[in-house]
């Protein structure tokens, strides 16, 4: 069965011959920044001044998108969904697609952001590849998009694009960027230019280095990191009011922030198991028992 149908991609062929670059946005259907951008892309080579290929996929997961929601209507998150299978649930279709698009390329970029729920400080990522050119690629690729920060973590993580990439050898990076359920300009900007500047270091197009705007590079190879969505789970059902911000350096023990219920009467307050950087944090009020409330980055673990 062919379920090539369900990805509306642009496929921009340079006059020259190069690499083989895929952007995905919108595997969750509520992270907008790299919807906007990748359009934006698509309008930036001119194939005379191309070389190689860029497929571009601004909305991976459609049907999620126009529920306004990470998840289509059958439940699942497509990034846990990877590779899908052909004949399944619409999401596990979608991966199935999606995944033939992914090992079809040189090089492999998703873009993410925190959705309505979430938001993330700007960040590219990869998996500690197994593969010492593949990992030695991606470093480079994570380094080029030129977001603050630059993080590696576990590569044992399945059901992602990125599982599939890595299975398939096709170097890839991940990228977040804010969030909160809104789509930011400066999002959008940035990661227009960090897709361009990853195309230049991979000699794709020319244009100018920009300055270099990483400022902290780490390396996490436990097992679990990089799964953003089981750290700090909130004790219950209830109304969430953190008492960080977004960037800011907690210590092992601060206040991150409570959650109450509906009169106040109980009030569970949440201190940070980690010392570090808050990476990613709830923006989103209600909170259910589990949801993840914030993420330190362990500042220890920079390089
Ligand atoms: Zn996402």
């Amino acid at each position: 069965m062919n379920d090539s149908y369900l990805l509306q991609s642009r496929r921009i062929e340079g006059t020259q011959p190069g690499p083989h670059l895929l952007i995905f946005g919108g595997v969750h259907g509520d992270e907008f920044e790299p919807m906007a951008a990748i359009r934006r892309v698509a309008k930036e080579p001119q194939p005379s001044r191309l070389r190689g290929t860029v497929t571009l996929v601004p909305v991976v997961n459609e049907p999620a998108f126009l529920r306004g929601q990470r998840m289509a209507d059958d439940g699942l998150d497509l990034a846990r969904t990877f590779p899908g299978r052909p004949g399944g649930s619409i999401t596990e279709r979608i991966g199935h697609a999606a995944s033939a698009l992914i090992r079809g390329a040189d090089f492999f970029i998703d873009l993410h952001a925190g959705g309505t729920t979430m938001a993330v400080l700007p960040l590219a990522g990869y998996m500690l590849h197994a593969n010492a050119t593949v990992l030695d690629q991606q470093r480079r690729m994570a380094r080029a998009f030129n977001l603050p920060i630059v993080w590696g973590t576990s590569s044992e993580l399945e059901g992602r694009s990125l599982s599939v990439a890595r299975d398939a050898n096709v170097p890839a990076i991940y990228c977040e960027y804010q969030g909160s359920g809104i789509c930011r300009e400066e999002g959008v900007a940035a990661y227009v230019d960090g897709c361009l500047n990853v195309m230049r270091s991979l000699g794709m197009v020319d244009r100018p280095a920009p300055p270099d705007a990483v400022q902290l590079v780490a390396e996490d190879p436990r097992p679990s990191s990089g799964h953003l969505q089981i750290n700090n789970p909130s004790p219950m059902d209830g109304f969430f009011e953190p008492a960080v911000r977004l960037g800011e350096h907690v210590a092992a023990g601060d206040l991150l922030g409570s959650v109450s219920d509906a009169l106040g009467d109980r009030v569970e307050r949440m201190h940070s198991r980690e010392s570090g950087l808050v990476l990613l944090l709830r923006t989103f009020p209600r909170v259910l028992a589990g949801d993840t409330l914030a993420v330190i980055l362990e500042t220890g673990a920079a390089k």
